[in-house]
């Protein structure tokens, strides 16, 4: 088995990244999937899904990694993206995931300028905007409004 294919080289690293996490980690039923988080340093962070026996106590692998890069640096966030590994049941491969609704929330939170990777039409992956996957985001009033706008160097990936 082998990470699923992407058309850019940001994309193609970070899934990499993740798919290389989770086929190290994998556990039926308890982490199926892996995260790979790229910040404005060219440093990636990792994470990895954790499942629970009460399935809203679960934490996703994109959630692992945002806590493993904010506990490394500061630097902003460019890029993620996340890879769900097969059953050994299921004869598919592994494929690329958007973020849940929880994590688009969670991570734009952090990250306003976030690119994520989907799989195109095409079948390959490729980054998109996380805000566009996400229009009319939650805005409470416990932080002030956040910056939506991409960040330079997300915008160049795009
Ligand atoms: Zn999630």
């Amino acid at each position: 088995m082998s990470a699923p294919e992407c058309g850019d080289e940001i994309s193609q690293r970070l899934v990499a990244a993740a798919y290389e996490t989770i086929a190290a980690r994998y556990v039926v039923e308890r982490h199926q999937i892996g995260a790979a988080l790229l910040d404005a340093d060219g440093a990636v962070h990792f994470g990895l899904h954790l499942d629970a026996m009460v399935g809203r106590a679960a934490v996703c692998a994109e959630a692992g990694a945002l806590s493993a890069a904010r506990l490394a640096t500061s630097a902003p966030l460019v890029a993620v993206a996340a890879v769900r590994y097969p059953k050994p049941t299921e004869t598919a491969p592994a494929r690329i995931v958007p973020p849940c609704g929880l994590c688009r929330e969670l991570l734009l939170d952090y990250a306003p300028g976030l690119a994520v990777v989907v799989t195109g039409t095409d079948g390959a992956g490729r980054l998109v905007s996380l805000a566009g996957l996400l229009p009319h985001k939650y805005v409470g009033t416990k932080w002030g409004a956040p910056a939506p706008a991409l960040a330079e160097h997300t915008r160049t990936a795009l």
